[in-house]
């Protein structure tokens, strides 16, 4: 990456250091100084690390963050991570070593870039493409009609049929769990997991006393949905934050003890960084790639 990067740090660097000034604009026609920096870095785990100079999420240090390694991942004690440093992210993209998990990278020459801050923990593919996601088909094996199977994914589908949503809540498919449904979108993740399945769930499981075995894994699933409803909410509060953060940690300790701690994946370790960045940046909505996600949509219709 760093080859691509390179022209437009050197254009990043004027940016920052004297402004770029324009000779003429639609709402300066005698010209205006611009000055610009790169504020975040939001994309998917894979295109974060490779721009950011991380190592990928099979790494032996998969967080970029903070220096757990990977036999440690179901440690959810966050006091007991080693958090990473800007200092030691630069000695360590200077030695290039594959040990530290760390490489060069180009945005490493801007003066006020530090990955650890500005290469965020993206909602939109962690929350929804992760976590949503993970949930149906590995942990409830929607896909080997474990407990998500045919008769409950029925139940799901003639709920969503019934059901009438807000004009603002895209309508969820109708062919959940067959072969014509095909790759389900972020957004249909989050219809189905927020919605639809909230829905029919709570009717189908929520009867059964505490500690029936189904209710326990609604409860489970209804803390996940509770961080994701306050984790993307238009505005945010401390108190927000907290509930996302006791959610996430309630969420997948329940993982752990309702089916086991194999279960924890590098993107749940990476949920747990995420009310981090919602106190740095505000609500997701000002930062998640949903608007990119649709300009790659377009691109590949040319
Ligand atoms: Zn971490």
């Amino acid at each position: 990456m760093n080859p691509v990067f390179r022209p437009l740090v050197d254009s990043l660097l004027r940016f920052w250091q004297t402004g770029v000034y324009f000779a003429h604009t639609a709402s300066h026609p005698h010209g205006c100084l611009v000055r610009a920096i790169i504020a975040a870095l939001v994309c998917d785990i894979p295109g974060m690390r490779k721009v950011a100079g991380f190592a990928g999420h099979s790494a032996n240090l998969f967080c970029s963050f903070c220096k757990l390694l990977k036999n440690q991942i179901h440690n959810l004690d966050r006091d007991s991570w080693t958090p990473r440093t800007r200092e030691g992210h630069m000695e360590d993209a200077l030695k290039s070593s594959k040990r530290t998990g760390v490489r060069w990278s180009e945005l490493l020459r801007l003066p006020y870039w530090n990955p650890l801050e500005f290469a965020v923990v993206d909602s939109m593919h962690n929350l929804f493409l992760n976590n949503c996601k993970n949930h149906c088909r590995k942990v409830w094996g929607m896909d080997s009609s474990d407990i998500l199977d045919a008769i409950v994914l029925g139940e799901v589908v003639d709920d969503i049929k019934k059901t009438t949503l807000p004009s603002w809540i895209a309508a969820p498919s109708q062919n959940i769990g067959t072969k014509k449904q095909g790759k389900l979108s972020a957004d249909q993740w989050r219809v189905l997991c927020t919605v639809s399945l909230v829905i029919t769930l709570v009717r189908l499981w929520g009867e059964g006393g505490e500690q029936a075995t189904s209710r326990k894994w609604l409860d489970n699933f209804l803390a996940l949905v509770t961080a994701i409803k306050y984790a993307t909410k238009r505005s945010t509060t401390e108190e927000s934050i907290t509930i996302v953060d006791d959610h996430l940690q309630l969420y997948l300790k329940g993982l752990v003890e309702l089916f086991s701690r194999d279960v924890l994946t590098v993107n749940h370790h990476l949920s747990l960084h995420l009310p981090a960045f919602l106190r740095r940046l505000g609500p997701v909505h000002g930062w998640w790639t949903f608007a990119f996600e649709r300009y790659n949509r377009h691109y590949t219709t040319f």
